[in-house]
């Protein structure tokens, strides 16, 4: 976490800037409070400080003419600028980084969401949070507590721009329960595919049932099936008591075709699966780091007649040097030998497709629910023996529930 900033509170609303400085001072950081914008641009030019939390609705200058001006100034390049509005509107949004705000902020100031937002934007960085490791089915119970029991649910951060959240698996429970303490969210719910694993926890998430939070669903349409219709399906009938009109969030449904998308300045790729079905495998590319997400997916054994070298190198191409690989690691090579053509992969292939594709690090996901935590200690150290008998340069993570990196 950053520490002892030289951070600039430009608002012409004096009570607010001081909860911001508040906030901002018990963080560790040192505080300027400027109450009028005109004074404020030549007092950041004069000072130099790191870090500008700028309020958008000020009588002489406005934010975004502010933020227009020290963008023209090259001595202050290394500035970071993060609007702090109420204004929630996309627009404005959009606007703040055309001018070349570094993140928005929408009020009321919270203390905890302040200081990871202006962490990250300090830092540059992606924040990768598992909030489900397992696969198939929840596993409770005291031999699972290290690793968590909870279905596939990953989130990424980006220092600026709208949240994405892979899958929607009982671990989108505690996201949406997260989130909650942290105001207006906005959204990007990118789905693998709909088993049951995947989507079953979106009626739990919280977020989806408030006025004014934006989400966006997507993932790959499976025939004539579209998102919207697979979401809705478990939500109607017998199988729920409410159906998706309950949403009161700003929903969009959208169909996502194997190819390359942008979404939030972020580069979204994706790539059909080896898995019953359509399924998507996603690689996010940001400001020179990249991440992919891979499950589920079966690595067949090359001496497999459903083994395809095509496919194969497909998928090598498309992880190629990502910083992080997240992949299904359902069984240990014992177990597959039972569970061939079920749609996952164990932990030799994983080994090998991390080690050829000079992955950086790779995460071991989607854990069967027959193992308990030992077992998962198992696969993570086989993967690990795999890794350093080739002596390869890929790190391997086992990483549980409720786990935090930055890439
Ligand atoms: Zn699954
Ligand atoms: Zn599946």
């Amino acid at each position: 976490m950053s520490r002892d900033l030289h951070i600039y509170v430009v608002d012409d609303n004096l009570a607010l800037a001081k909860t911001a400085e508040a906030v901002l001072e018990n963080a560790g950081h040192r505080v300027t409070v400027c109450t009028e914008s005109r004074r404020a641009l030549e007092a950041i030019e004069r000072d130099r400080p790191q870090v500008v939390l700028l309020d958008l609705m000020m009588p002489d200058m406005d934010g975004f003419e502010v933020c227009r001006r020290l963008r023209e100034n090259p001595a202050l390049a290394e500035l970071k600028i993060v609007i702090c509005s109420s204004k929630g509107y996309q627009q404005d949004r959009r606007r703040a980084a055309e001018l070349g705000a570094d993140g928005y902020i929408q009020k009321p100031i919270r203390a905890e969401s302040l200081m990871e937002q202006i962490d990250r934007i300090v830092e540059d960085r992606l924040e990768v949070t598992f909030w489900g490791v397992r696969g198939t089915l929840p596993r409770p119970g005291a031999d699972s507590v290290r690793y968590g029991g909870n279905t596939s649910c990953v989130t990424v951060e980006f220092p600026k721009g709208p949240l994405f959240v892979f899958d929607a698996g009982s671990g989108i429970k505690r996201l949406g329960d997260h989130l909650m303490t942290r105001g207006r969210v906005e959204a990007n719910l990118l789905l693998s595919h709909p088993h049951w694993d995947h989507i079953n926890a979106i009626p739990f998430f919280t977020p989806l049932y408030i006025p004014g939070n934006a989400i966006r669903i997507m993932g790959a349409s499976q025939g004539d099936k579209g998102v919207r219709d697979f979401v809705s399906a478990q939500m109607e009938g017998v199988y729920f008591p409410i159906t998706i009109q309950a949403f009161a969030s700003n929903v969009e449904f959208e169909d996502l075709s194997a190819g390359s998308h942008e979404l939030a300045e972020v580069e979204v790729r994706t790539m059909l699966l080896s898995h019953p079905g359509n399924c998507l495998g996603y690689r996010l590319s940001y400001g020179g780091r990249s991440l992919c997400y891979v499950t589920d997916n079966e690595l067949f054994l090359p001496d497999s007649e459903f083994f395809s070298a095509e496919y194969e190198a497909q998928l090598i191409e498309f992880v190629s040097g990502t910083d992080a690989l997240i992949t299904d690691t359902t069984y240990t090579d014992a177990e597959y030998t039972t569970k061939v053509g079920w749609g996952h992969s164990c932990v030799s292939q994983v080994a090998d497709l991390a080690h050829r594709a000079s992955v950086q690090t790779l995460y071991l996901y989607h854990h069967d629910p027959d193992q308990d935590d030992d077992a998962i200690d198992a696969k993570f150290a086989a993967v690990s023996g795999l890794l350093a008998d080739w002596d390869s340069s890929v790190r391997c993570v086992a990483p549980r529930e409720g786990d935090r990196v930055k890439i």
